[in-house]
């Protein structure tokens, strides 16, 4: 067994965050743990590290330098270790660049958890200056301690002298405070809601898991608004019970506000919050209490299951199918995946929360791999909306007008009596198309293969892939005629304009994620519109997810053939979803909500599930369609990227990879392309994709990176494996 502590002069190994990975150090005078997070020098650099193990240089030990610094908290322990291991052997990524998810807590190198503080210990002093008066003033403003000398400074406009002069006098005195205020602590004992049958049945199950101890995978899955949350929450409060530590994942920061309220409402203290919008203080100070235990549940965004939780019992993925859990650059790993991952290796269990799971989750549920609980009617009167298709075949449309005569009818309707609308198009923007009617020409980013995006509100053309924007041009820049560039196709914003032209006296509310520039604005005004204070709201995809709009009663879906387009595999699963999902904001109220949903196609078979409400009929078809082409989940997936700015290496590189494929058929294994990549060309680098699919058991990790070590890619040239890519 490993050294649990190594002894002033021991030799160390550290895993550091920088590409070099594991290093040598002597140990410090005090000795240092297994696990300790460290501070190294590195040449002339301080970098941070874990101690990862006995040192295995042959180095004479005076040849070693020492470690630096040790922060004030609790050692790394071996399971978080184990984690990122795995996590790094599965997702091919690199073990420091792993760790680097794992240290994401500023400031916590940044001396101890405790700093010295100044409070009033005797009267004032005789010779009470002007300087002086206003520093005590500011001190008993904050209630007469709790700030450092120089925050007393700072805030009463004085120099340090000042306050050092009151402390000499004997008016002031140092002590040493906690750093960080600590965390409320959430009480279980507390009575939950009474829960339906089905809930109970559903919240025992999950609390009798937890009790028993050890790791286990349970699909929650019940329509919206069947009270999953609730159920969940159950599960919760036993790992509290347990004294063990609970995480659930959001996919949406918009979302937590609503969340928070329901857990200080059930548990009587708010959850620790943890995502990277937060400030270097808060995370430093979520990172300790995680860290010791005192933080007994955190919400948080995928980052936060690289948290160096005590004792951790319970992960909930709430919404599990939702796309953003896939993390798509830097280090590319799926948060649901990684969630089992975590909860298997920390003996915790885990609960992944849909209305619509993802294929692989139903799959896993189907054969028994995950438990299962089922929510199937909505809670209390509200009933699941009704769904009907509007055949746009068959509507007067006018030009430049997505409205259809019977979907404007049913909005006014709802807007005469006083309840919300909601119109849902997955476009943001004015236009998706900027289109020169003279010779054809398209607007296309300049270093991208995307069409610019004209958004109105900004009075730009964006790109959607590099984000670069350019002025709306009055003239073609490809054949110089004036006055001819026209907007095609629809987005959010051209759709309000719509709506305000048609209903000039509704109020409107657009949500779409760039007309937001910080998640609070986004979050005020997702409370603003729950509150009643729109009559009609149009959406991107944003407005998919788990909000409760309770006056909502009429879901209009503008384009539902969006998503059937193009050759992705997941496009029949991903439109079943966000349509599910979005019509699913209808009717949580008291009334029953009607979804419409406009196509050119009410017989595709993707439709027709959707509205006919045979959710697991869809998934068993679906099943049996990747079955048989031996797709993902039944078959295993990995897309590799290969891009630079020079075309001609790129394509001589992918050739000789796709010849050197020798590691990968011993496996078993096929290998498509290289092709062009679902976007050929990104921020001025060409793009090629391979496609490799093996068999569930083959080890297609080391094989992967057997195969793509194996050829030394030229200088500007770069490869990323993508373990389990959502599109293929
Ligand atoms: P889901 O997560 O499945 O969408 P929620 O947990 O948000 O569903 O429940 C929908 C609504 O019904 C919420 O307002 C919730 O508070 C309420 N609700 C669900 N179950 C109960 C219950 N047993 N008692 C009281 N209210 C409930
Ligand atoms: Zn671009």
């Amino acid at each position: 067994m490993d050294a649990e502590f190594f002894a002033d002069g021991d030799r160390v190994a550290v895993l550091t965050t920088e590409p070099v990975g594991v290093l040598d150090y002597r140990a410090p005078a005090d000795g240092v743990a297994l696990g300790a997070f460290v501070a190294c020098p590195l040449g002339p650099r301080r970098v941070a590290g874990v101690v990862w193990g006995p040192g295995e240089s042959a180095l004479p030990l005076e040849r070693l330098r020492p470690i630096l610094a040790l922060p004030d908290a609790p050692p790394m322990q071996a399971e978080l270790r184990r984690f990122l291991e795995r996590a790094a052997a599965y997702t091919l990524t690199p073990l420091p660049a792993m760790l680097r998810l794992a240290t994401r807590a500023p400031g916590l190198w940044d001396g101890p958890a405790t700093r010295r503080v100044l409070h009033r210990a005797g009267a004032s002093p005789v010779r009470l200056t002007e300087a002086r008066a206003r520093v005590l003033d500011v001190l008993d403003a904050h209630g007469g301690a709790g700030l450092t000398a120089a925050e007393l400074a700072a805030e009463a406009g004085v120099s340090g002298g000042v306050v050092r002069g009151l402390v000499d006098a004997g008016t002031l005195s140092e002590a040493l405070a906690p750093r960080d205020a600590p965390f409320a602590r959430l009480d279980p004992t507390r009575p939950g809601p009474d829960l339906t049958g089905d809930q109970a049945a559903g919240a025992a199950l999950l609390r009798a898991a937890i009790a028993a101890g050890g790791y286990g995978t349970t699909l929650l899955q019940g329509v919206t608004g069947s009270g999953k949350t609730e159920v969940y929450l159950e599960a919760v409060a036993e790992a509290l019970a347990h004294g063990r530590q609970s995480l659930v994942l959001l996919p949406e920061i918009a979302l937590t506000a609503e969340f928070l309220g329901r857990v200080e409402a059930r548990f009587g203290a708010r959850p620790a919050e943890w995502h990277s919008g937060a400030g270097g203080a808060d995370r430093r100070r979520v990172w300790r209490a995680v860290a010791r235990g005192e933080a007994g549940l955190v919400v948080g965004a995928r980052s936060a299951l690289f948290l160096p939780f005590r004792d951790l019992g319970l992960v909930v993925v709430d919404e599990e199918h939702d796309t953003s859990y896939k993390q798509e650059d830097g280090v590319l790993y799926h948060a649901r995946d990684m969630a089992v991952l975590r909860a298997s290796v920390a003996g915790a269990q885990v609960v992944l929360s849909s209305a619509t799971p993802s294929l692989e989750s139903w799959v896993n549920a189907e054969t028994g791999k995950y438990a299962r609980v089922r929510l199937s009617s909505r809670f209390g009167p509200a009933e699941l909306p009704d769904m009907r298709a509007i055949d746009l075949r068959a509507e007067k449309m006018e030009t430049n007008r997505w409205i259809s005569p019977t979907l404007a009818r049913a909005v006014a309707a709802r807007i005469e009596a006083g309840q919300q609308a909601l119109l849902f198009l997955n476009r943001r923007g004015f236009a998706p198309v900027t289109v020169c009617r003279a010779c054809g020409e398209q607007i296309g980013c300049s270093d991208c293969d995307a069409r610019m995006v004209e958004h109105r509100f900004l009075r730009r053309l964006v790109c959607h892939q590099c984000g670069a924007t350019r002025p709306i041009p009055e003239t073609c820049p490809s054949c110089g005629v004036e006055g001819r560039m026209a907007a095609v196709g629809p987005g959010v914003e051209r759709l309000a304009e719509e709506v305000a032209e048609r209903f000039p006296d509704a109020r409107l509310a657009v949500l779409s994620s760039d007309l937001f520039t910080t998640a609070r604005a986004l979050k005020d005004r997702i409370a603003a519109i729950a509150a009643g204070e729109a009559d009609i709201i149009i959406g991107t995809q944003i407005v998919a997810k788990g909000h409760n709009f309770p006056a909502l009663t009429l879901v209009g879906v503008i384009d539902a053939d969006l998503g059937l387009q193009g050759s992705d595999l997941r496009a029949a699963e991903r439109t079943f979803q966000l349509i599910r999902q979005v019509a699913g904001r209808a009717g949580r109220g008291a009334r029953r909500g009607l979804a419409l949903v406009q196509t050119t196609q009410p017989e595709h078979p993707v439709i027709q599930a959707i509205l006919g409400g045979d959710d697991e009929g869809f998934w068993r078809a679906e099943a049996s369609g990747r079955r048989m082409l031996g797709m993902p989940p039944f078959g295993r997936l990995a897309g590799v990227i290969l891009s630079s700015p020079d075309l001609d290496s790129l394509h001589d590189f992918a050739n000789a990879l796709a010849r050197a494929d020798a590691p990968l058929r011993a496996i078993g294994a096929e290998v498509y392309g290289p092709a062009p990549a679902p976007i050929a060309r990104i921020r001025g680098r060409h793009r090629l994709r391979m496609l490799v699919k093996a068999d569930r058991r083959a080890p297609l990790q080391s094989a992967l990176s057997q195969w793509a070590g194996a050829l030394k890619p030229p200088a500007n040239l770069r490869l990323a494996i993508d373990i389990d890519p959502q599109s293929f």
